[in-house]
Protein backbone atom coordinates (compact mmCIF):
# COMPACT_ATOMS: atom_id res chain seq x y z
CA UNK A 1 0.00 0.00 0.00
CA UNK A 2 3.01 2.37 0.58
CA UNK A 3 4.39 1.30 -2.05
CA UNK A 4 1.38 2.32 -4.46
CA UNK A 5 1.00 5.37 -2.69
CA UNK A 6 4.41 6.54 -3.36
CA UNK A 7 3.44 5.70 -7.30
CA UNK A 8 0.66 7.73 -7.08
CA UNK A 9 2.87 10.45 -5.80
CA UNK A 10 5.56 10.27 -7.99
CA UNK A 11 3.00 10.20 -10.82
CA UNK A 12 1.07 13.17 -9.44
CA UNK A 13 4.36 15.18 -9.06
CA UNK A 14 5.19 14.40 -12.76
CA UNK A 15 2.20 16.04 -14.04
CA UNK A 16 3.22 19.27 -12.71
CA UNK A 17 4.46 21.25 -15.43
CA UNK A 18 7.61 22.17 -14.33
CA UNK A 19 8.77 18.59 -13.71
CA UNK A 20 9.77 16.70 -16.99
CA UNK A 21 10.61 13.06 -17.10
CA UNK A 22 14.08 12.48 -17.82
CA UNK A 23 15.34 10.17 -20.47
CA UNK A 24 18.91 8.59 -20.54
CA UNK A 25 20.18 6.90 -22.83
CA UNK A 26 23.69 5.01 -23.27
CA UNK A 27 22.71 3.40 -27.00
CA UNK A 28 25.88 5.01 -28.70
CA UNK A 29 29.39 4.11 -29.23
CA UNK A 30 31.53 4.04 -25.69
CA UNK A 31 28.28 4.22 -24.15
CA UNK A 32 28.03 3.29 -20.59
CA UNK A 33 25.65 3.33 -17.51
CA UNK A 34 23.27 1.57 -15.62
CA UNK A 35 20.67 3.62 -14.39
CA UNK A 36 19.78 2.95 -10.71
CA UNK A 37 17.15 5.48 -9.96
CA UNK A 38 15.91 8.60 -11.53
CA UNK A 39 14.36 11.92 -9.80
CA UNK A 40 12.61 13.85 -11.98
CA UNK A 41 11.69 16.85 -9.32
CA UNK A 42 15.01 17.34 -8.45
CA UNK A 43 16.88 16.08 -11.72
CA UNK A 44 19.10 13.42 -10.35
CA UNK A 45 20.57 10.29 -11.48
CA UNK A 46 22.28 7.70 -9.98
CA UNK A 47 24.27 5.37 -12.24
CA UNK A 48 26.90 2.37 -11.75
CA UNK A 49 29.19 1.94 -14.91
CA UNK A 50 27.91 -0.88 -16.84
CA UNK A 51 31.04 -2.20 -17.99
CA UNK A 52 31.66 -6.07 -18.20
CA UNK A 53 34.43 -6.58 -16.33
CA UNK A 54 35.81 -9.45 -18.70
CA UNK A 55 36.25 -6.77 -20.99
CA UNK A 56 38.52 -4.66 -18.82
CA UNK A 57 37.94 -2.67 -15.22
CA UNK A 58 34.62 -1.01 -15.56
CA UNK A 59 35.18 2.72 -14.24
CA UNK A 60 34.46 4.25 -17.91
CA UNK A 61 30.36 5.88 -17.78
CA UNK A 62 29.38 7.67 -20.57
CA UNK A 63 25.44 8.71 -20.90
CA UNK A 64 23.48 11.86 -22.51
CA UNK A 65 20.19 12.68 -20.77
CA UNK A 66 17.23 14.11 -22.52
CA UNK A 67 14.11 16.18 -21.39
CA UNK A 68 16.06 18.48 -19.09
CA UNK A 69 14.07 21.39 -17.13
CA UNK A 70 17.00 23.67 -18.66
CA UNK A 71 16.50 26.26 -15.80
CA UNK A 72 17.49 23.56 -13.25
CA UNK A 73 20.71 22.10 -12.76
CA UNK A 74 21.13 18.11 -12.99
CA UNK A 75 22.99 15.82 -10.41
CA UNK A 76 24.54 12.88 -11.22
CA UNK A 77 25.04 10.48 -8.38
CA UNK A 78 28.21 7.89 -9.77
CA UNK A 79 28.17 4.66 -7.62
CA UNK A 80 31.60 2.65 -8.17
CA UNK A 81 31.49 -0.78 -9.20
CA UNK A 82 32.04 -3.48 -6.69
CA UNK A 83 32.82 -5.60 -9.26
CA UNK A 84 36.25 -7.78 -8.88
CA UNK A 85 38.90 -7.33 -11.80
CA UNK A 86 42.04 -8.41 -12.53
CA UNK A 87 44.56 -6.70 -10.28
CA UNK A 88 47.40 -6.41 -13.17
CA UNK A 89 50.17 -8.68 -14.18
CA UNK A 90 49.46 -11.14 -11.04
CA UNK A 91 46.34 -11.64 -12.41
CA UNK A 92 44.89 -11.90 -8.78
CA UNK A 93 40.97 -10.43 -8.34
CA UNK A 94 40.94 -7.34 -6.51
CA UNK A 95 37.93 -4.89 -5.85
CA UNK A 96 38.39 -1.86 -8.25
CA UNK A 97 39.11 1.20 -6.05
CA UNK A 98 36.21 3.77 -6.38
CA UNK A 99 39.05 6.78 -6.90
CA UNK A 100 39.25 5.04 -10.42
CA UNK A 101 35.36 5.72 -11.46
CA UNK A 102 35.24 8.79 -9.97
CA UNK A 103 36.88 12.16 -11.53
CA UNK A 104 37.53 14.75 -9.42
CA UNK A 105 35.41 16.86 -12.30
CA UNK A 106 33.42 15.05 -14.82
CA UNK A 107 33.23 16.10 -18.65
CA UNK A 108 30.31 17.37 -20.10
CA UNK A 109 28.12 18.63 -23.23
CA UNK A 110 25.50 20.32 -24.33
CA UNK A 111 26.11 19.06 -28.61
CA UNK A 112 28.06 15.89 -27.97
CA UNK A 113 31.38 18.25 -29.43
CA UNK A 114 32.77 20.30 -27.28
CA UNK A 115 33.52 18.90 -23.76
CA UNK A 116 33.78 21.27 -20.54
CA UNK A 117 34.59 20.15 -16.90
CA UNK A 118 31.87 19.65 -14.27
CA UNK A 119 32.28 21.64 -11.19
CA UNK A 120 34.23 19.58 -9.01
CA UNK A 121 32.21 16.71 -7.30
CA UNK A 122 31.15 15.91 -4.18
CA UNK A 123 32.02 12.84 -2.67
CA UNK A 124 28.75 11.67 -0.37
CA UNK A 125 28.94 7.93 1.30
CA UNK A 126 29.01 5.40 -1.34
CA UNK A 127 29.06 7.51 -5.09
CA UNK A 128 29.87 10.70 -6.17
CA UNK A 129 27.75 13.38 -7.32
CA UNK A 130 27.98 15.98 -9.67
CA UNK A 131 26.58 18.95 -10.11
CA UNK A 132 25.58 20.51 -13.65
CA UNK A 133 23.99 23.52 -14.80
CA UNK A 134 23.37 22.67 -18.57
CA UNK A 135 21.16 25.29 -19.86
CA UNK A 136 19.98 22.63 -22.29
CA UNK A 137 17.21 20.42 -22.36
CA UNK A 138 20.14 17.68 -23.80
CA UNK A 139 23.30 16.84 -21.81
CA UNK A 140 25.79 14.21 -22.48
CA UNK A 141 28.05 13.45 -19.07
CA UNK A 142 31.05 11.14 -19.10
CA UNK A 143 34.45 10.16 -17.29
CA UNK A 144 36.22 12.34 -19.38
CA UNK A 145 36.24 13.96 -22.93
CA UNK A 146 34.78 11.00 -25.09
CA UNK A 147 37.14 9.80 -28.25
CA UNK A 148 35.38 6.85 -30.44
CA UNK A 149 36.32 5.05 -33.23
CA UNK A 150 34.14 7.09 -35.74
CA UNK A 151 35.95 10.51 -33.63
CA UNK A 152 39.42 8.83 -34.76
CA UNK A 153 38.24 7.52 -38.49
CA UNK A 154 36.93 11.39 -39.12
CA UNK A 155 39.84 13.27 -37.13
CA UNK A 156 41.95 11.60 -39.85
CA UNK A 157 39.63 11.92 -43.14
CA UNK A 158 39.69 15.62 -41.66
CA UNK A 159 43.33 16.29 -41.46
CA UNK A 160 43.76 14.07 -44.82
CA UNK A 161 41.66 16.29 -47.10
CA UNK A 162 43.40 19.45 -45.74
CA UNK A 163 46.95 18.40 -46.13
CA UNK A 164 48.18 16.35 -48.61
CA UNK A 165 50.98 15.48 -46.88
CA UNK A 166 48.79 13.40 -43.92
CA UNK A 167 47.32 9.65 -45.44
CA UNK A 168 44.76 7.60 -43.83
CA UNK A 169 45.59 3.78 -43.54
CA UNK A 170 43.97 1.16 -41.24
CA UNK A 171 46.19 -0.41 -39.00
CA UNK A 172 44.21 -3.73 -38.74
CA UNK A 173 40.78 -5.28 -38.26
CA UNK A 174 39.82 -5.87 -34.87
CA UNK A 175 38.50 -9.34 -33.71
CA UNK A 176 35.31 -7.68 -33.28
CA UNK A 177 35.34 -6.65 -37.08
CA UNK A 178 35.89 -2.52 -36.57
CA UNK A 179 38.44 -0.86 -38.26
CA UNK A 180 41.43 0.89 -36.74
CA UNK A 181 42.23 3.81 -38.21
CA UNK A 182 45.78 5.13 -38.45
CA UNK A 183 47.75 8.42 -39.62
CA UNK A 184 50.97 8.60 -41.55
CA UNK A 185 52.30 11.89 -41.71
CA UNK A 186 55.62 13.09 -44.23
CA UNK A 187 55.62 15.87 -46.25
CA UNK A 188 58.57 16.68 -49.37
CA UNK A 189 60.23 14.21 -51.66
CA UNK A 190 63.02 13.12 -49.40
CA UNK A 191 62.38 9.19 -49.69
CA UNK A 192 61.08 7.14 -46.97
CA UNK A 193 64.47 5.12 -47.02
CA UNK A 194 66.33 8.08 -45.22
CA UNK A 195 63.79 9.32 -42.74
CA UNK A 196 63.93 8.92 -39.32
CA UNK A 197 60.36 6.49 -38.45
CA UNK A 198 58.49 7.56 -35.43
CA UNK A 199 55.54 5.85 -34.03
CA UNK A 200 52.98 7.16 -31.65
CA UNK A 201 49.72 5.21 -30.37
CA UNK A 202 47.50 5.84 -27.94
CA UNK A 203 44.79 3.82 -26.10
CA UNK A 204 46.06 -0.07 -25.55
CA UNK A 205 43.63 0.95 -22.26
CA UNK A 206 39.99 1.75 -23.78
CA UNK A 207 39.42 4.04 -20.84
CA UNK A 208 42.65 6.54 -20.97
CA UNK A 209 40.99 8.42 -23.08
CA UNK A 210 43.19 11.46 -22.51
CA UNK A 211 45.65 9.70 -24.65
CA UNK A 212 43.73 9.89 -27.65
CA UNK A 213 43.33 13.18 -27.14
CA UNK A 214 47.09 14.13 -26.30
CA UNK A 215 47.29 12.13 -30.28
CA UNK A 216 45.19 14.20 -31.55
CA UNK A 217 47.15 17.27 -29.86
CA UNK A 218 50.15 16.06 -31.72
CA UNK A 219 48.59 15.20 -35.09
CA UNK A 220 47.18 18.84 -35.06
CA UNK A 221 50.58 20.37 -34.18
CA UNK A 222 52.09 18.77 -37.34
CA UNK A 223 49.20 19.69 -39.52
CA UNK A 224 50.29 23.35 -38.80
CA UNK A 225 52.95 26.41 -39.25
CA UNK A 226 54.86 26.01 -36.54
CA UNK A 227 58.79 26.29 -37.69
CA UNK A 228 59.61 23.18 -35.91
CA UNK A 229 56.18 21.12 -37.24
CA UNK A 230 57.13 21.91 -40.37
CA UNK A 231 60.83 20.76 -40.09
CA UNK A 232 60.00 17.60 -38.43
CA UNK A 233 57.06 16.59 -41.23
CA UNK A 234 59.66 17.22 -44.05
CA UNK A 235 62.70 15.23 -42.09
CA UNK A 236 60.78 12.37 -40.49
CA UNK A 237 58.14 9.63 -41.09
CA UNK A 238 55.46 10.11 -38.09
CA UNK A 239 52.73 7.30 -37.71
CA UNK A 240 50.48 7.88 -35.34
CA UNK A 241 47.32 5.11 -34.45
CA UNK A 242 44.77 7.74 -31.54
CA UNK A 243 43.01 4.22 -30.58
CA UNK A 244 44.30 1.17 -30.50
CA UNK A 245 41.39 -0.79 -28.77
CA UNK A 246 38.85 -0.03 -30.73
CA UNK A 247 36.37 -2.88 -29.52
CA UNK A 248 36.21 -1.80 -26.08
CA UNK A 249 36.28 1.97 -26.56
CA UNK A 250 33.30 1.45 -28.83
CA UNK A 251 31.52 -0.57 -26.11
CA UNK A 252 32.09 1.66 -23.55
CA UNK A 253 34.22 -1.06 -21.63
CA UNK A 254 37.25 -0.54 -19.58
CA UNK A 255 39.56 -2.90 -21.62
CA UNK A 256 42.59 -2.58 -19.17
CA UNK A 257 42.94 -6.06 -17.56
CA UNK A 258 40.37 -7.41 -20.01
CA UNK A 259 40.49 -11.20 -20.75
CA UNK A 260 42.65 -13.25 -21.51
CA UNK A 261 45.06 -9.99 -21.06
CA UNK A 262 44.91 -6.35 -22.26
CA UNK A 263 46.91 -4.69 -25.25
CA UNK A 264 49.69 -3.93 -23.12
CA UNK A 265 50.58 -7.07 -21.83
CA UNK A 266 49.86 -8.69 -25.35
CA UNK A 267 53.52 -7.89 -27.15
CA UNK A 268 54.41 -11.36 -27.33
CA UNK A 269 55.64 -13.45 -30.44
CA UNK A 270 51.57 -14.79 -31.36
CA UNK A 271 49.35 -11.48 -30.11
CA UNK A 272 45.53 -11.92 -29.19
CA UNK A 273 44.96 -8.62 -30.47
CA UNK A 274 45.29 -7.89 -34.12
CA UNK A 275 45.96 -3.97 -33.35
CA UNK A 276 48.93 -5.32 -31.83
CA UNK A 277 50.04 -8.00 -33.88
CA UNK A 278 50.05 -5.04 -36.98
CA UNK A 279 51.72 -2.56 -34.91
CA UNK A 280 54.45 -4.97 -34.20
CA UNK A 281 54.38 -5.83 -38.01
CA UNK A 282 54.89 -2.18 -38.82
CA UNK A 283 57.66 -1.55 -36.47
CA UNK A 284 59.39 -4.74 -37.48
CA UNK A 285 59.42 -3.32 -41.26
CA UNK A 286 60.39 -0.49 -39.97
CA UNK A 287 63.45 -1.77 -37.37
CA UNK A 288 64.53 -3.75 -41.00
CA UNK A 289 65.06 -0.50 -42.97
CA UNK A 290 66.97 0.48 -40.18
CA UNK A 291 65.11 3.65 -39.43
CA UNK A 292 62.62 3.00 -35.97
CA UNK A 293 63.52 5.67 -33.67
CA UNK A 294 61.20 6.83 -31.62
CA UNK A 295 58.42 4.90 -30.07
CA UNK A 296 55.77 6.52 -27.72
CA UNK A 297 52.75 4.96 -26.09
CA UNK A 298 50.08 7.15 -24.46
CA UNK A 299 48.29 6.32 -21.39
CA UNK A 300 46.58 7.92 -18.39
CA UNK A 301 48.03 7.33 -14.81
CA UNK A 302 46.48 6.42 -11.53
CA UNK A 303 43.85 8.99 -9.94
CA UNK A 304 46.16 10.69 -7.47
CA UNK A 305 48.72 11.15 -10.28
CA UNK A 306 48.53 14.93 -11.01
CA UNK A 307 52.07 14.71 -12.93
CA UNK A 308 53.32 14.23 -16.32
CA UNK A 309 54.99 10.82 -16.29
CA UNK A 310 56.79 8.17 -18.19
CA UNK A 311 58.19 4.45 -17.51
CA UNK A 312 61.94 4.70 -18.57
CA UNK A 313 62.99 0.59 -19.20
CA UNK A 314 66.21 -0.73 -17.70
CA UNK A 315 69.15 0.15 -19.60
CA UNK A 316 70.06 -3.25 -20.39
CA UNK A 317 66.97 -3.37 -23.09
CA UNK A 318 69.09 -0.28 -24.64
CA UNK A 319 71.02 -0.50 -27.91
CA UNK A 320 74.13 1.13 -27.62
CA UNK A 321 73.62 4.74 -29.25
CA UNK A 322 69.92 4.47 -27.55
CA UNK A 323 70.85 5.44 -23.69
CA UNK A 324 72.08 9.13 -24.81
CA UNK A 325 68.90 9.43 -27.18
CA UNK A 326 66.73 8.46 -23.91
CA UNK A 327 68.83 10.44 -20.97
CA UNK A 328 68.55 13.81 -23.81
CA UNK A 329 64.61 13.08 -24.29
CA UNK A 330 64.16 13.09 -20.77
CA UNK A 331 65.49 16.04 -20.17
CA UNK A 332 63.87 18.04 -22.94
CA UNK A 333 60.48 16.82 -21.37
CA UNK A 334 62.18 18.17 -17.97
CA UNK A 335 62.43 21.59 -19.64
CA UNK A 336 58.95 21.06 -21.80
CA UNK A 337 56.85 20.12 -18.63
CA UNK A 338 58.93 21.53 -15.87
CA UNK A 339 58.39 18.14 -13.59
CA UNK A 340 57.97 14.76 -14.70
CA UNK A 341 57.39 11.71 -12.75
CA UNK A 342 59.99 8.66 -13.76
CA UNK A 343 59.41 5.08 -13.16
CA UNK A 344 62.83 3.52 -13.66
CA UNK A 345 62.45 0.11 -12.33
CA UNK A 346 61.99 -1.72 -15.75
CA UNK A 347 62.33 -5.21 -15.95
CA UNK A 348 64.92 -7.21 -17.20
CA UNK A 349 65.07 -8.97 -20.63
CA UNK A 350 66.10 -12.27 -19.14
CA UNK A 351 63.35 -11.85 -16.83
CA UNK A 352 59.87 -13.48 -18.35
CA UNK A 353 57.85 -12.25 -16.30
CA UNK A 354 54.51 -10.68 -17.94
CA UNK A 355 55.86 -7.01 -17.16
CA UNK A 356 57.89 -8.06 -20.21
CA UNK A 357 55.38 -8.38 -22.70
CA UNK A 358 54.40 -4.28 -22.96
CA UNK A 359 54.93 -2.16 -25.87
CA UNK A 360 58.03 -0.73 -24.74
CA UNK A 361 60.03 -3.44 -23.84
CA UNK A 362 59.13 -5.76 -26.68
CA UNK A 363 60.05 -2.60 -29.04
CA UNK A 364 63.40 -1.62 -27.71
CA UNK A 365 63.99 -5.68 -27.97
CA UNK A 366 63.04 -5.93 -31.65
CA UNK A 367 64.00 -2.00 -33.14
CA UNK A 368 67.66 -0.66 -33.97
CA UNK A 369 70.50 0.17 -31.80
CA UNK A 370 69.28 3.88 -31.25
CA UNK A 371 65.27 3.10 -31.24
CA UNK A 372 63.94 4.93 -27.76
CA UNK A 373 60.52 3.74 -26.48
CA UNK A 374 58.52 5.33 -23.36
CA UNK A 375 55.25 4.77 -22.01
CA UNK A 376 53.94 8.00 -21.16
CA UNK A 377 51.35 8.86 -18.94
CA UNK A 378 49.07 12.20 -18.90
CA UNK A 379 47.20 12.87 -15.38
CA UNK A 380 43.22 12.60 -16.13
CA UNK A 381 42.48 14.32 -12.47
CA UNK A 382 43.67 17.90 -12.88
CA UNK A 383 42.48 20.59 -13.83
CA UNK A 384 44.19 20.82 -17.10
CA UNK A 385 42.72 17.43 -17.95
CA UNK A 386 40.38 19.17 -20.55
CA UNK A 387 40.59 18.18 -24.52
CA UNK A 388 42.56 21.01 -24.65
CA UNK A 389 44.47 20.64 -21.89
CA UNK A 390 45.63 17.57 -23.29
CA UNK A 391 46.29 18.25 -26.87
CA UNK A 392 48.82 21.08 -25.26
CA UNK A 393 50.71 17.98 -24.04
CA UNK A 394 50.69 16.86 -27.56
CA UNK A 395 52.29 19.86 -28.72
CA UNK A 396 54.80 19.57 -26.06
CA UNK A 397 55.31 15.97 -26.85
CA UNK A 398 55.68 16.88 -30.63
CA UNK A 399 58.41 19.70 -29.19
CA UNK A 400 60.68 17.43 -27.63
CA UNK A 401 60.57 14.61 -30.30
CA UNK A 402 61.90 17.43 -33.03
CA UNK A 403 64.52 18.83 -30.72
CA UNK A 404 66.10 15.32 -29.88
CA UNK A 405 66.26 14.57 -33.72
CA UNK A 406 67.50 18.27 -34.18
CA UNK A 407 70.43 16.97 -32.57
CA UNK A 408 70.92 13.15 -31.84
ZN1 LIG B 1 47.30 2.40 -19.54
Amino acid sequence: MKIVSLLILAFLACKNPRCQELRVTTSFESGSARVLGIDNATQTIRIIPAGDPKRGMPNWWNLRIDSINSNKPVFLEVLSSGELVQGGPSGNLRKLPPDWTWPDRAAYSTDGKIWKHTPAGIREGNYMRYRIEPGSSTLWIAWGPPFTPTDAAAFIQHLTQKHPFMKAFTLAQSREGRNVPALKISEGSKPDLQRPAIWVQARQHAWEVGGSWVAVGLAEWLAGEDKEAVWLRRYADIYIIPLMDVDHVATGDGGKHALPHDHNRDWAPTPHWPEVAASQQYIRRLAEEGRMNIFLDLHNPAPGNKVQTMYVLDKTYMGKEAFPRQERFIELLKEEFGKIKQHRNGPKPSVATPEELVSEAWVLENANPNTIGFCIETPWNAPKSTTAGYRAVGESLGRVMGKLLYTL
